[in-house]
């Protein structure tokens, strides 16, 4: 027997790739695999997301071509409503034309451009359908979920074709994504899109499937309301609170490679507390390898009013430490080279043992790929960091981040940051925020 061929289809969401998959191979169609990349990047760096589906037409594909484009417009006016992300624009496009024949429709309706005039006037349309067109309407609504399960399993189990249940590893809950009620299934598509870890993401919708009953299950805000919290419960925080009473003050050293916001949250961080708070600040940086970073670091300390001192050696942050005794909160800057180097890293964890520093706090930048910030985490681990700061998330192009790495990374969150401007756009984590940011896929005000 011949193999069914093989087609590609790519979208910035896996919601976008999945619903080409659906338009073109139909309902049947056999999800072989997946992956996601970043289009453009430069080592890890920029560049758009891209989610790719390698599908195969399945068994039956052999419906009629007009009811096939019919039924196809309504799956697609459908989709709209399951994926309730799916900016109103594109769900005006997503309605039948009424055009030259139903079998035209989906080509006419896919082509950008050519009904645009028309867009704004065609609402999804809320007309009474039948019982047929219902019955038809739900099995499309099944065979997209039947599709994100096969997704599931390529991708939670890393296999090329979907595996019969009896030869699933153990522990690889695959949920019954078929049987899942609407609005739990959009806010499964939402984290999965997030980029939030697979198996994470069936943990939480079986424990709210589990929790809620059958009533608040098929009501958007209690299931929305319940996933935030499972999702803030897996998102540690870190809080920091600058002692104003103590005899010492909190001493907090950023460590991190070049270029990921250290001395901008520096900056942040003492002007939140010396401006806003009027707290006692000092700042000492151990940067003494990249040029202009004194000269960074002393222009923000002269802009807030508050002390610099420069501290290259464990001795000098020793002593640069105790000079500022008498202050609240003491903010160290490091060099940020990538510790590769073994002496450089040596070096450094000398100078930032000497301050002994309260926390130390990794930053990355959440504009780059998980993996490479997972990469960084891992380098920088030889320097026992406390916690993370993520930075650049009004960057970034996945948030899932937000809880697959301080997860993986054993750390907490202290606080994120989601602009340049100083001394703007930095927060002190707080789970619940960070779970909203997730599943909405933005920084919201
Ligand atoms: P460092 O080398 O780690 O000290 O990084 P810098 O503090 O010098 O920042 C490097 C660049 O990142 C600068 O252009 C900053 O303005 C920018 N940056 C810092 N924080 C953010 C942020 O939250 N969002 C964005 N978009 N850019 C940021």
């Amino acid at each position: 027997m011949a193999m069914p061929a093989l087609k590609t289809f790519r979208g910035s969401t896996l919601s976008q790739a999945l619903a080409q998959v659906r338009q073109d191979l139909g309902k049947d169609a056999v999800i072989v695999k997946t992956r996601s990349y970043r289009a453009g990047a430069v080592m890890g760096v920029g560049g758009k997301p891209v989610v790719e589906i390698i599908a195969s037409a399945g068994a039956s594909t052999t419906a009629p071509r007009s009811t096939e484009a019919k039924s196809r417009t309504r799956m697609r006016t459908a989709l709209a409503g399951i994926y309730d992300d799916v900016p109103q624009r594109r769900r005006a496009v997503e309605v039948p034309v009424p055009a030259a024949g139903a079998a035209d429709a989906p080509a006419m309706a896919s082509a950008p451009g050519v009904h645009r005039s028309r867009l704004t006037a065609f609402p999804v349309d809320p007309a009474p359908i039948d019982s047929a067109a219902n019955e038809s309407l739900r099995d499309e609504i099944g065979s997209i979920k039947r599709m994100v399960g096969q997704l599931l399993r390529c991708s939670s189990q890393g296999i090329r074709q979907e595996t019969p249940s009896h030869d699933r590893p153990s522990g690889a809950a695959i949920l019954d994504v078929g049987g899942m009620p609407e609005p739990l299934f959009a806010q499964y598509t939402r984290l999965l899109d997030a980029g939030v870890e697979t198996s994470l993401s069936e943990t939480l919708i079986a424990t709210v499937l589990e929790q809620l009953a059958a009533a608040q299950l098929s009501e958007a805000k209690h299931v929305r309301a319940a996933i935030l919290e499972q999702l803030a419960s897996q998102i540690p925080c870190l809080p920091i609170a600058p002692r104003t009473d103590g005899p010492k003050p909190l001493v907090i050293a950023l460590i991190g490679p070049t270029g990921v916001g250290k001395t901008t949250t520096i900056a942040k961080l003492a002007a939140e507390h010396a401006l806003r708070a009027r707290l006692r600040v000092a700042l000492i940086t151990a940067d003494r390898y990249r040029i202009g970073a004194v000269d960074q670091l002393q222009a923000y300390a002269e802009i807030i009013g508050v002390p610099m001192q420069i501290a290259g050696t464990p001795d000098e942050m020793a002593r640069a430490v105790d000079r500022v005794r008498q202050c609240d909160l003491v903010l160290i800057d490091t060099a940020g080279r990538s510790p590769k180097d073994n002496q450089r890293v040596d070096e450094l964890r000398a100078v930032v043992d000497a301050a002994s520093a309260d926390h130390r706090l990794l930053v990355l930048s959440a504009a780059a790929s998980e993996a490479a910030m997972r990469r960084v985490a891992g380098r920088f681990a030889a320097l026992r960091p406390s916690g993370l700061v993520l930075t650049k998330l009004d960057e970034a192009a996945h948030m899932g981040s937000l809880v697959n790495l301080p997860r993986a990374a054993h750390l907490p969150i202290s606080h994120i940051t989601t602009g340049q401007d100083v001394p703007d756009f930095i927060e002190p984590a707080r789970p619940d925020r960070l779970a909203g940011i997730v599943l909405d896929g933005e920084v919201a005000a």
